[in-house]
């Protein structure tokens, strides 16, 4: 065999070997609690769609109404002539919902992430990251030139001693809510330490934007942080305001500095203008309904107490995320399929995604979920551990 295919067919038989091939659902309907899987029904615990708006009819109709009027396809980038109404409609409502200066959408939160770190960063700079950051971010700072340091997830004095220890251009960034654990990080307590060290802080708040703060603004609102002391924000779309795309907020020269320089933003198509507005429908969703974020929030408290009486091994998250820790690939896999013959969705997360050692079952909720289905997860939990 050549080499490209020999290459391909090892690791493919790797990851076989080893309990970690991965496969794709195809869903044949919308995202929502109840989703249709080769004709038949499954209660879904594993999307992000934390508020339920993916599939919301005033989402869906805003999509439809600009879609009319905007067409299809953004048709350039948006240096080009990709710009659209909807786009700086959303970009407007997005920095006045996050209290800072300004805000910029991208294609996707992996392009967000890879582009604020490649523009900021550059040879003999020092970028700081949680070893648990999403990969987007730990890519991002990969690549940018600056020198790379991870530390030990959410341990504030092994930061601090390698900010010490680093001079020149410093930048910490953080997941506000890690995605596979969905504990938080210490944002108040980072922010205080990059303020003494003269470090700039950057938090990816993919799952905490929406959930999280009296007014569904994220992790940074809920720590009571501003442009000062985060000059870096950045969240998605395609999560609690179950559209798709990010943006990054911040002051006037950071994102004045990013349409510049952010090759991510640059060369690539706008996101179709109708998905702008249907952003823009979400967002107002968001402001006007908090009962969704107070739902969800009553929901993690039930499936908290039901998992702690069952003894379920949950990990300490008061997210949306609620991981059930496993361990060994195969025996996550084995569980995760057992539940799926109950009707259950619910994903094994399995290196690469977690450290060796640590899979598990990444149980997501969502504010379309009612009581009575949060119940019968934890029944089928129960069952299928015991059978385990
Ligand atoms: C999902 C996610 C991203 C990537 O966002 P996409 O829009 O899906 O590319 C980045 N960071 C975190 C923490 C995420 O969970």
């Amino acid at each position: 065999m050549e080499p490209f295919s020999r290459r391909l067919q090892e690791s493919l038989d790797r990851r076989h070997r080893d309990g970690l091939y991965r496969q794709r659902l195809t869903l044949e309907s919308s995202q929502g609690p109840v989703v249709r899987l080769a004709g038949r029904q499954y209660l879904n615990f594993c999307s992000n769609d934390y508020l339920g708006l993916a599939a919301h009819p005033k989402v869906i109709a805003a999509l439809r109404r600009a879609a009319a009027d905007y067409g299809v396809g953004s048709g350039a980038s948006h240096l080009v002539c990709g710009h659209s109404a909807p786009h700086r409609e959303l970009e407007e409502a997005l920095a006045a919902f996050t209290g800072r200066p300004r805000a910029l959408l991208f294609s996707s939160g992996y392009a967000a992430n890879t582009g604020v770190l490649g523009t900021l960063l550059q040879r003999g700079d020092h970028v700081f990251e949680d070893r648990l950051n999403h990969a987007s971010l730990l890519d991002g700072g990969l690549h940018s030139g600056a020198r790379f340091q991870r530390f030990p997830h959410n341990d504030l004095s092994a930061l601090q001693a390698r900010l010490e220890a680093a001079s020149g251009p410093k930048l910490v960034a953080v997941d506000g809510v890690f995605s596979m654990d969905g504990d938080s990080a210490p944002l108040a307590e980072l922010a205080g330490l990059c303020s003494a060290q003269g470090a700039w802080l950057m938090v990816d708040d993919a799952h905490g934007f929406g959930v999280l703060g009296a007014r569904g603004a994220g992790s940074v609102e809920a720590a009571g942080l501003d442009t000062d002391t985060v000059p870096v924000l950045m969240a998605t779309l395609g999560k609690a305001l179950g559209t798709a795309g990010a943006f990054v907020a911040g002051s006037e020269l950071l994102i004045e500095g990013l349409i510049q320089q952010a090759r991510n933003y640059i060369y690539t198509t706008a996101q179709p203008p109708a998905l702008a507005a249907a952003t823009l429908a979400s967002l107002e969703l968001l402001q006007e309904e908090s009962w969704r974020r107070e739902h969800l929030a009553a929901l993690v408290k039930r499936f908290r107490r039901g998992a702690g009486q069952l003894d379920l091994p949950v990990l300490p998250s008061t997210s949306a995320i609620q991981p059930l820790m496993v361990g060994e690939p195969e025996h996550a896999l084995a569980l995760s399929e057992r539940l799926r013959e109950q009707g259950m969705l619910i994903s094994a997360i399995r290196p690469p995604t977690v450290p060796a050692g640590t899979s598990r079952l990444r149980v997501t909720l969502t504010a379309a979920h009612s009581e009575g289905q949060v119940d019968r997860l934890l029944e089928q939990l129960a069952v299928c551990w015991r059978g385990a």
